[in-house]
């Protein structure tokens, strides 16, 4: 479409007279601008073209009630526009900086579901996003000199998995919360269509930052299908990696370890683990254990049976977001633990240095049935009844039992197992469906395949067995969009459920992992990123402890297989 002043300027190219009397108006124009600019009302060719008003309602198609939505609203030349004054607002910013609080990081802003703006004349580019749940809208908005444009937007939902017991989670998000900002976060988290959201209190070595006003259900501030939660990033270090501990009654934190020139204490991360279950917690390793050597610290504390869950799903590590290897690893060495995601907003993002940090760009579901407490959040959390996804949905079965279960069978008798995956034609197509056992694909169907499709794949089959495995089911969709399961644990007359073919090679994996972590405190280092040493004392014990857990494992695994 083209606006009336371009037209104009096109005709007195040809006609001499009226493009003189045009260029004395523009004249006019610019004085009168540059007055106008100089009082710091009005940009100059705002005055040239005028502004008009944007009058939005955003409501949900089933209710018809007004929905808390992410706005994208961008102008001819592609730039955001100044969010409107009742904007939902929360001050972000990286190390708890406060680097903006009404625009989102790429310039997005969340509304609670009406807002009126004054924009100059022109046409503006509209995306409305409310999580992967709801199909996402585009628009073209024109908006004319003095004139007002009414819109009403119904989002519309293609899968609802609350209605089915699911809640989604970002087990990974950064914002300082006192009480009162709990009505704006929360707006932000059903913007996204969580319907939890755990805001992590971060620490190093020296400080921490996020500061979270109570812990535990005191912490939790619940209104209707939603709710926020505190946890912490804490320990969190170069050497052994990133945690996170999740719904514990308290904020656990080692003695101030800058104080100290001795022993800090900051990296036994197992005594903050054991105290974190004390206080009804849950822990674990985040960003896949892939980035700060988070492997490392997965090994020595999987191995001692410290760890809850992994952070399996998240787009800050290169090639993201789905990283299986330290995944597998420990699963396939018998050892449980669940799969949860988040985004560590206001970091990452969905493209490699992206400036476009989403909450909720990885999430997880729980499923806790009729009742979502936080009570039956946290339980289910626990149990492992998980997937984690940036788009799809996964569910998976095995002899009726849920992700996160045990299902002991007799040496022989077959496994029922039924995969089912949803998503959407245009915003979530579906690729490809996976049965894994023991981390490998032993059962896949494609969109293409006989009745099969890009909204919904399916897998039922048998699978006999005589030893214990571990299943779960993963999918694919459109680029980055990726959904695993957390494993069904399947145990044989009572046995374990870890993989002969890869017990050596995990285990002297392990050893190496220790090994590499014993260099490191070797030496004493001046680096800020390399103060383990300090602590090597105890951290020489805690090896020590896992090389005799990987010992034994060697012994009682390792024969007769
Ligand atoms: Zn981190």
């Amino acid at each position: 479409m083209r606006t009336g002043a371009e037209s104009t300027w096109r005709v007195t190219w040809r006609k001499p007279f009226v493009r003189r009397l045009a260029l004395l108006g523009a004249l006019l124009l610019i004085v009168a601008g540059s007055m106008l600019l100089k009082s710091g009302t009005i940009a100059f060719w705002q005055v040239a073209s005028g502004t008009g008003r944007l009058v939005m309602t955003i409501v949900d198609d089933t209710t018809g009630v007004s929905t808390p939505v992410r706005i994208r609203l961008t102008n001819a030349q592609g730039e955001p526009v100044v969010p409107p004054d009742n904007a939902l607002a929360v001050m972000w910013g990286r190390f708890d900086a406060a680097e903006n609080f009404a625009s989102l990081p790429n310039g997005d802003f969340y509304t609670e579901g009406a807002f009126e703006l004054t924009l100059p004349a022109g046409i503006y580019q509209l995306r409305i996003s409310k999580g992967y749940e709801y199909l996402e809208q585009e628009h073209e908005v024109v908006i004319a000199a003095d004139e007002e444009v009414l819109e009403t937007y119904r989002m519309a939902r293609w899968v609802d998995m609350p209605s089915r017991g699911w809640v989604s989670a970002d087990d990974h998000i950064h914002l300082r919360r006192s009480p009162r900002d709990n009505p704006a976060i929360l707006g932000w988290i059903a913007a996204e269509d969580l319907q939890v959201g755990t805001l992590l209190q971060m620490g190093d070595f020296w400080a921490t930052y996020y500061s979270q006003y109570a812990w535990g259900l005191d912490g939790v501030y619940h209104v209707e299908d939603r709710l926020l939660a505190s946890g912490q990033e804490d320990p969190r270090t170069h050497e052994r990696g990133h945690t996170i501990s999740l719904a514990a009654d308290d904020f656990v934190r080692l003695e101030d370890p800058a104080l100290s020139q001795g022993p800090s204490g900051y990296y036994y991360y197992d005594q903050v683990f054991d105290r974190i279950h004390e206080l009804g917690g849950m822990t674990g390793y985040a960003h896949q254990a892939v980035t700060f050597h988070g492997y490392r610290g997965l090994t020595l504390d999987v191995l001692r049976d410290k760890v809850d869950f992994l952070e399996l799903l998240q787009f800050c590590a290169a090639d993201g977001p789905l990283h299986t290897d330290h995944y597998y690893h420990f699963l396939n060495l018998g050892f449980e633990l669940t799969a949860t995601a988040g985004s560590d907003f206001p970091w990452c993002g969905r493209s490699p240095n992206s400036a476009d940090p989403r909450i909720g760009d990885a999430r997880f579901y729980a499923y806790v049935g009729d009742e979502f407490t936080f009570e039956t959040w946290r339980e289910s959390v626990r149990d492992g009844h998980t997937f984690v996804t940036s788009g799809p949905i996964v569910e998976l079965t095995v002899n009726e039992a849920m992700p996160g279960d045990r299902v002991d069978i007799e040496s022989g008798s077959a496994l029922r197992i039924t995969a089912r995956a949803q998503g959407h034609a245009t915003q979530i197509p579906l690729e490809e469906l996976e049965i894994v056992a023991h981390g490998v694909v032993i059962e896949s169907v494609s969109a293409r395949d006989p009745n099969q499709s890009s909204e919904r794949l399916a897998v039922t089959m048998s699978l006999p067995v005589d030893h214990g495995v571990w299943i779960a089911a993963r999918t694919r969709a459109g680029p980055t969009q990726i959904a695993h399961s957390t494993p069904v644990y399947v145990t044989v007359s009572g046995s374990g459920f870890h993989s002969p073919d890869t017990l050596e090679e995990y285990l002297d994996l392990s050893g190496q992992y220790l090994d590499e972590l014993q260099e490191e405190i070797a030496q004493p280092n001046d680096s800020l990123d390399h103060l383990a040493w300090r602590d090597r004392d105890g951290l020489e014990e805690q090896i020590a402890e896992t090389r005799e857990v990987i010992a034994k494992l060697r012994r009682e695994l390792g024969d007769g297989e």
